[in-house]
């Protein structure tokens, strides 16, 4: 029977996790990790003794926000611990460790080994245990952390699995190889082994993530192999994360488009559409490196979603560059757009070009209008790409059920090529079994949240 103080349950531990899957599937990690040492998963609200919060440093607001949310937990739990763990800890440790109520800092790599510094350790100095290895000590690290466990958790239907972490690509704007080292990959029989487990547990969906996942090789096994390889797993579906451009050749298409298992959809980040400004980013492609990779897929895969990530107001991106941009987009059947600005990160070379006047920033309302006219295009090619399934049949794994003004229940939830599907029921059909079931649904319009409108045929 575990002691209960102040509300505060002993050897209860939950967790909130910021920014990208990544930082998903190793909180995921790390709590099966504390529940083979004895620790209980439990959920925010439930008085846990240790509270993790996992962060994310990728742009200035990411930062903001995982302040804010250190303050709110410790604000909601005063008697529990908290540790603020993951990139934003190793980037500004000092930054978050003088928060009062934080009691452990812990950086890209020793977040891993959490269980100690709530355990035994007992630090000489007062204030918070702050741990962050220096990034150096991560380039040649085997990646840290793996457990065997893996809870099934409430409501959730697809896993998030890394195969990889770090990047050696060194994209000028970007602060994450400052933060997570240089590219590594998880073994294989790890990766496979974590894969069968995340089966075994329920899940229908994997999700492959990492930092720059087409990077992936483990003694010769490379990403379109391993893409092979994670074919004999019993799982309904397996999903590739986000790759890099230049990463997704022919081996990799036709391994997508030979699967049943890898669903046709590539998370394709483009971040610029001027050959001039990818050049200053340091990107390893051009924009016409990109269309016909892009095309190389569409047309080798059948319904394939492509997405894409754009970055707008990067210093020196002038009128004409972001017309080249405005106008590559325009002829891309991308099937969704993530709009993003320029956000000048500390420590990485643009930073260093922008003070040392090379590159020069682009005026707060230019960049506002800009953005704002890249949304109202990205609504426009979600808008083309999704009616262009109307009247025809995906298949689509349901994970949430809502209850409309109508009083009728919607179930909603993706098709292989990522596209949002929600099907109407009547308030008296018994649905508890849709969650986590692939049916296969007859499209019959878009609605106003762009979200598909269907009718369940299986
Ligand atoms: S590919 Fe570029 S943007 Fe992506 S993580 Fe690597 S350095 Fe950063």
């Amino acid at each position: 029977m575990s002691l209960v103080t102040n509300g505060i349950k002993e050897n209860r531990v939950a967790a909130i996790t910021l920014g990208c899957k990544l930082n998903y599937a190793e909180t995921s990690t790390i709590i099966d990790m504390l529940a083979e040492e004895g620790w209980l998963p439990v959920d925010i609200d439930d008085g846990a003794e240790l509270i993790i919060v996992h962060t994310c440093a990728v742009t200035g607001q990411a930062e903001q926000k995982s302040r804010q949310q250190i303050r709110k937990i410790i604000r909601k739990n005063p008697g529990s611990r908290i540790a603020v763990i993951g990139c934003y800890a190793q980037l500004d440790p000092e930054r978050l460790a003088v928060i009062d109520g934080v009691s452990i800092v812990l950086g890209t790599i020793d977040k891993f080994d959490i269980s100690f510094y709530t355990g035994e350790y007992k630090s000489e100095k007062s204030g918070a245990i702050v741990r962050v290895s220096p990034v150096r000590d991560l380039h040649n690290t085997a990646i840290p952390g793996s457990s065997m466990l893996c809870r099934p958790e409430k409501g959730r239907t697809r896993a998030f699995l890394k195969i990889q972490d770090g990047c050696s690509y060194g994209c000028s704007y970007c602060t994450i190889p400052n933060i997570r080292g240089r590219s590594r990959s998880v073994p294989l029989d790890l990766v496979l082994a974590r894969a069968a487990r995340i089966a075994e547990a329920g899940y229908r969906e994997i999700v492959l993530t990492g930092v720059n996942i087409g990077d992936y090789r483990d003694a010769g096994v490379n990403f379109a192999s391993l893409l092979k390889r994670l074919e004999e797993i019993e799982i309904s579906r397996i999903r590739i994360g986000s790759v890099e451009p230049d990463l997704l050749d022919d081996e990799v298409i036709s391994a997508v488009a030979s699967s049943k298992k890898i669903m046709p959809h590539f998370h394709l980040p483009l971040q610029s559409g001027s050959d001039a400004v990818l050049k200053s980013m340091g990107r390893h492609y051009d924009t016409a490196t990109y269309r016909k990779r892009f095309m190389r897929a569409v047309e080798a895969i059948s319904g394939c979603g492509i997405g894409a990530d754009v970055m707008t107001g990067y210093p020196g991106e002038g009128e004409r560059e972001f017309d080249e941009m405005y106008r590559f987009l325009e002829a891309l059947p991308a099937a969704y757009l993530h709009v993003f600005t320029c956000s000048v990160r500390p420590g990485t070379a643009l930073s260093r070009q922008v003070a040392g006047r090379e590159l020069r920033t682009v005026p707060h309302a230019e960049v506002a209008s800009r953005a704002s006219k890249l949304a109202a295009l990205a609504r426009n090619m979600e808008l083309n790409f999704a009616s262009s399934f109307v009247g025809k049949r995906l298949r689509v794994l349901f994970e949430e059920r809502t209850g409309r003004a109508d009083g009728t229940i919607s179930w909603g939830g993706y098709s292989e090529n990522y596209l949002r599907v929600d099907v109407g029921l009547d308030a008296g059909v018994i649905s508890d079994g849709m969650r986590g079931a692939v049916h296969e649904v007859l499209v019959e319009g878009i609605g106003e949240d762009l979200h598909l409108q269907g009718r369940l045929l299986s």
